[in-house]
């Protein structure tokens, strides 16, 4: 069992997109800088606790029942956050196998050019981390959160200027 940690080399991926200038760069943005980080809370993987997911959440998020919509699960902010932060990496299990890589609720492709290099699953929570409980957005302009692969591990950045108390993370 392979935990989503290491960076992988020869994937081409070391562009990195700033929503300042409105570009990609080779690597960090040489104006703004690199993306900030909100760290995840530390906790050792697989070893078969199913809240392992809950507790990697990191500080100004929290995740279960919305406080705006009762019916409704998923992750939210506990303050307004600035833009230009990165969540991650999206952990889980590392498949190459074809037969599986595919789009689901939890899975991401990490890719090399166009074509599919392996996929990351988290759908085992033991062995996976909170942006799992992040929800897809129904429409773009819905989504607040962007997914980017970056020396072959992903990662969610906001989309917005400020991410706002209380909102729902939802990823595109
Ligand atoms: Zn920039």
């Amino acid at each position: 069992m392979v935990i989503n940690y290491r960076e992988v080399d020869g994937l081409n991926d070391n562009s990195m997109f700033c929503e300042l200038c409105c570009c990609d760069w080779d690597g960090d943005c040489p104006v703004h800088g690199p993306l900030k980080v909100i760290q995840d809370t530390k906790v050792p993987p697989g070893v078969g606790d199913r809240k392992r997911d809950v507790k990697t959440l990191p500080h100004f998020f929290s995740t279960g029942q919305s406080k705006i919509s009762e019916s409704s699960t998923g992750v939210w902010a506990d303050r307004d956050l600035p833009a230009r932060h990165r969540l991650g990496p999206y952990e889980g299990t590392l498949s190459t196998d074809r037969r599986q890589v595919r789009t689901t609720g939890y899975r991401w492709k990490i890719k090399k050019g166009d074509r599919v290099h392996h996929s990351v699953n988290a759908e085992d929570p033991s062995c996976s981390n909170w942006l799992r409980r992040v929800n897809c957005a129904r429409s773009e302009e819905e989504a607040n959160l962007i997914p980017f692969q970056h020396r072959g591990l992903i990662y969610f950045r906001f989309v917005t200027i400020c991410f706002k108390f209380g909102y729902s993370c939802l990823v595109s």
